[in-house]
């Protein structure tokens, strides 16, 4: 299962998660990365609505929206978690470090392993950081047992 922060325009007009290109850039990472297709994962936003502006979700909106998501995982019983980006990885495990320490560690959820990552909105504006993402979904593979994927040439 992999949370975002909150919906953005093209999300918002087809109420789905990940549709816009954050969404293209995280399917291109299911695919080669874990050799998954997007109907095969849970994708999920920490706040259900678009804040104006697209600025992130201010601590009365997430208040709003996290039952809403624990519920989510509750139902889902994820075999792992992948926090996209800081807002998510922050408020699902309570934290307040930095997106780049949170994703050295190890993290669990109500028991659930949980695997902290860049956000692919970043990775768009930041390509360098897509070789920790690789690193971070490598080790999504190994929680799952799933064989581990070359990494692409180039
Ligand atoms: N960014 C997010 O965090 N979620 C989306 O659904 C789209 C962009």
């Amino acid at each position: 299962m992999f949370i975002g922060e909150a919906p953005g325009a093209r999300e918002d007009e087809s109420g789905r998660p990940f549709v816009g290109p954050a969404g293209q850039l995280l399917e291109r990472i299911l695919e080669a990365a874990m050799g998954l297709q997007r109907s095969e994962v849970f994708i999920a936003n920490l706040n259900k609505c678009r804040p104006p502006g697209n600025r992130a979700p201010e601590a009365d909106e997430v208040a709003a929206c996290l039952p809403y998501l624990k519920q989510q995982v509750e139902l889902v019983k994820p075999e792992v978690l992948v926090c996209l980006g800081r807002t998510a990885a922050q408020n699902l495990l309570g934290s307040t470090e930095s997106l780049s320490s949170m994703r050295r560690k190890q993290h669990s959820y109500n028991g659930v392993p949980v695997v902290v990552t860049w956000h692919p909105a970043y990775l768009l504006r930041e390509p360098s950081k897509k070789r920790e993402t690789w690193d971070d979904i490598k080790r999504v593979n190994q929680l799952l047992g799933r064989p581990e994927v070359p990494p692409p040439k180039g």
